[in-house]
């Protein structure tokens, strides 16, 4: 076995997974999330994005009122009014 030729390898993927680590720490850090947040915002991303689809966006999945405009505008993913979110915290 060519030790030196598993070296370069293991250099190469040690690079690789390094830059991910600094691009993956760079958007959490743009997008100001915890780690554990990103999947939690996708899902909310994708759920609005469903709302757009089947015509309901802009209502609270949970009590179906009206989410304002100023709050989509500020979270243009939210999927519940306000006062639903603070109670699901
Ligand atoms: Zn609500």
């Amino acid at each position: 076995m060519d030790v030196a030729l598993v070296a370069d390898g293991l250099e190469r993927e040690r690079e690789r997974l390094v830059g991910d680590r600094r691009r993956l720490l760079g958007a959490l850090l743009e997008h100001d999330l915890a780690p554990g947040r990103l999947d939690d915002v996708l899902g909310q991303i994708d759920a609005a994005l469903t709302a757009i689809d089947d015509g309901t966006y802009g209502r609270c999945r949970q009590c179906s009122a009206e989410i304002t405009t100023l709050r989509l505008r500020a979270l243009p993913h939210a999927t519940t009014c306000a006062s639903c979110a603070r109670g699901a915290r």
